[in-house]
């Protein structure tokens, strides 16, 4: 990992290299690496011009837009710390976010200036906030207009070309605060160095190299590749859109794809129009591509990978997609914001042999499974809370020592995830230590119950949630969406889990619905939600 480059600097200056490429598209905005960089250096001096210096705080808070990445390389050349705020946050969300980081510029799309508008003077640290999209002049002094110095995306080339920051950036530098996703509770903010960030390069290739390695060839010279184009399909301001997606991609010299949000059939024709090679985001858009009922009308023959991570996968969505997209590799990542992204993951045959499993034990890193009480480490095959090591790990959380204390144990990540390896090194979530429920001493792990659900041919989307019991403590219930068109009953699904799963597992109740499970925006089923439909 010492061959990853070191800085986002660094993966700035490779990306420059690949000059009139072009780096990213956005609905009917083009932008090359050339342009890009420029628009990057010019936003970094209008930062340094209004004082922003090593260690600053600054808030980012936007939907995915070309801008998103150049306020982020921007601030991250000149030694600040950028704060991605989660765009779904409601005004008083976001000014915990800006008063939790203290940022001293807030940079932010028309629609989250509204929201953040009336919180502004509740944050004292906060300077100068920096609007983009917006087509009306903003009274406030306070307030800028990006377009005032970058201008329109396709005109980013005609920039002048400034020098990089007079900044020296080391890899042990704090270079970002994401925050978690909240699945489980409050947001935590991760704080990322350099180094945690661009070893999303290293992981990213050794997946790849291991592919070749495993059939016996030689894995290819990257630079002798065609452009790789990746639909970026989840937001930016978590780390599998920025730390996963784009960050490799700029050091391959790859093309991005970015979508306002994500629409599936949207989505299919971006695929056919850019020839899009690669898509990422979580298990539920590979879904959404496979079972949509226009899928035949598009020519989709360009995707060499279909991968995913983030949240768990049914082992059958990994045969659907060898029958369905022949012609690409499946692969599975397992990681979480405090790994900046990936930790491991595996493609093709190795994964495609163990659908259940979210990598091996990745080269520079270590995983262990240790016993609920933290006194003991577990042999291998039994099932314990996984605990992960490596140069991906962040440091802690922001403002947060107790839950840095908790969770970061003696250089070791205590992951809250329950799983098991094999004898081979790969690892196997069984489920989150919050995801699981007890029925009268038994334990449930969701996710087994789920991949069952996912397994019926009429079963589109599904979660299994705890209903409380007064004398059981818990009952599984299940919630389901059914795929267009196909029909099942209550009793159909319960026998269905009945004929595969112990007795205690099967869901005493089935819920329908005719939409997609809520989710939150990096793509989890908000089990909060379902559980009130029990209520
Ligand atoms: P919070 O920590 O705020 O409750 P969160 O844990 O969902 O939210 P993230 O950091 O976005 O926030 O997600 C990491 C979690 O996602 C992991 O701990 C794991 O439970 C789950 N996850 C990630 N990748 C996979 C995967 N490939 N298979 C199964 N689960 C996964
Ligand atoms: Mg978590």
């Amino acid at each position: 990992w010492k061959n990853a480059p070191p800085t986002l600097r660094d993966v700035l200056i490779v990306g420059r290299a690949y000059k009139d490429r072009t780096f990213l598209v956005y609905e009917d905005d083009r932008a090359t690496y050339e342009a890009f960089t420029r628009a990057v250096l010019t936003f970094a001096h209008e930062l340094q011009a209004r004082g922003i210096r090593k260690g600053d705080r600054i808030a980012l808070i936007m939907r995915n837009l070309p801008e998103w990445p150049v306020c982020l390389f921007a601030g991250a050349l000149c030694g600040a710390i950028v704060t991605p705020l989660n765009a779904w946050w409601t005004g008083p969300e976001l000014e915990y976010g800006l008063k939790n980081s203290g940022s001293k510029i807030a940079i932010v799309d028309a629609e989250r200036y509204e929201r953040i508008v009336e919180h502004i003077d509740a944050c004292p640290d906060l300077q100068r906030v920096y609007i983009c999209r917006e087509n009306d002049d903003v009274a406030d002094p306070r307030v800028t207009k990006i377009e005032r110095i970058l201008g329109a995306v396709n005109e980013w080339g005609k920039l002048p070309d400034r020098p990089f920051p007079d900044v020296v950036l080391e890899p042990e530098d704090d270079a970002t605060i994401f925050y978690t996703s909240g699945t489980t509770g409050k947001p935590k903010g991760a704080l990322a160095t350099h180094r945690n960030i661009t070893s999303n390069i290293m992981t990213a290739g050794a997946t790849k190299a291991r592919a070749f390695l495993r059939r016996g060839q030689m894995p290819p010279d990257p630079s002798t590749l065609p452009q790789g184009v990746t639909l970026l399909a989840v937001p930016l301001f978590h780390v599998t859109g920025f730390c996963a997606s784009l960050v490799p991609s700029v050091f391959a010299g790859g093309k991005m794809v970015m979508m306002r949000k994500w629409e599936t059939e949207k989505a299919m024709q971006v695929i056919e129009r850019e020839r899009v090679t690669l898509t990422g985001g979580v298990p539920t858009i590979a879904w959404q591509l496979i079972e949509h009922p226009n899928r035949g009308k598009y020519d989709l023959s360009s995707l060499e990978n279909v991968g995913y991570g983030g949240a768990p996968s049914a082992p059958e969505l990994v045969r659907r997609i060898v029958e369905v997209f022949p012609k690409s590799q499946p692969a599975n990542g397992w990681g979480m914001t405090e790994t900046s992204a990936s930790f491991s993951g595996h493609s093709s045959e190795d994964y495609i042999n163990r659908p259940a499993s979210c990598g091996p034990i990745p080269a520079v890193g270590a995983m262990k499974i240790m016993s609920a009480d933290a006194d003991r480490e577990l042999p291998i095959g039994e099932v314990g809370e996984l605990w992960v090591k490596g140069p991906m790990v962040v440091k802690g959380y922001w403002n947060h020592p107790e839950a840095t204390a908790k969770t970061f144990v003696d250089g070791w990540l205590r992951t809250g995830d329950i799983a098991r390896l094999d004898e081979e090194g790969f690892c196997y979530i069984v489920d989150r230590a919050k995801d699981m429920l007890i029925r009268g001493g038994e334990n449930i792990y969701c996710i087994e119950v789920e991949n069952v659900l996912y397994d019926h041919p009429a079963i589109m989307d599904a979660a299994l949630v705890g209903i409380a019991h007064k004398t059981l403590g818990e009952e599984p219930g299940a919630v389901v969406q059914l795929k267009p068109g196909a029909k099942a009953s209550e009793d159909e699904i319960k026998t269905w889990v009945a004929q595969r799963l112990a007795a205690f597992k099967v869901p005493v109740k089935v819920v329908f619905l005719s939409d997609t499970l809520p989710r939150n925006p990096a793509g989890k089923i908000l089990k909060t939600e379902l559980k009130k439909l029990f209520e």
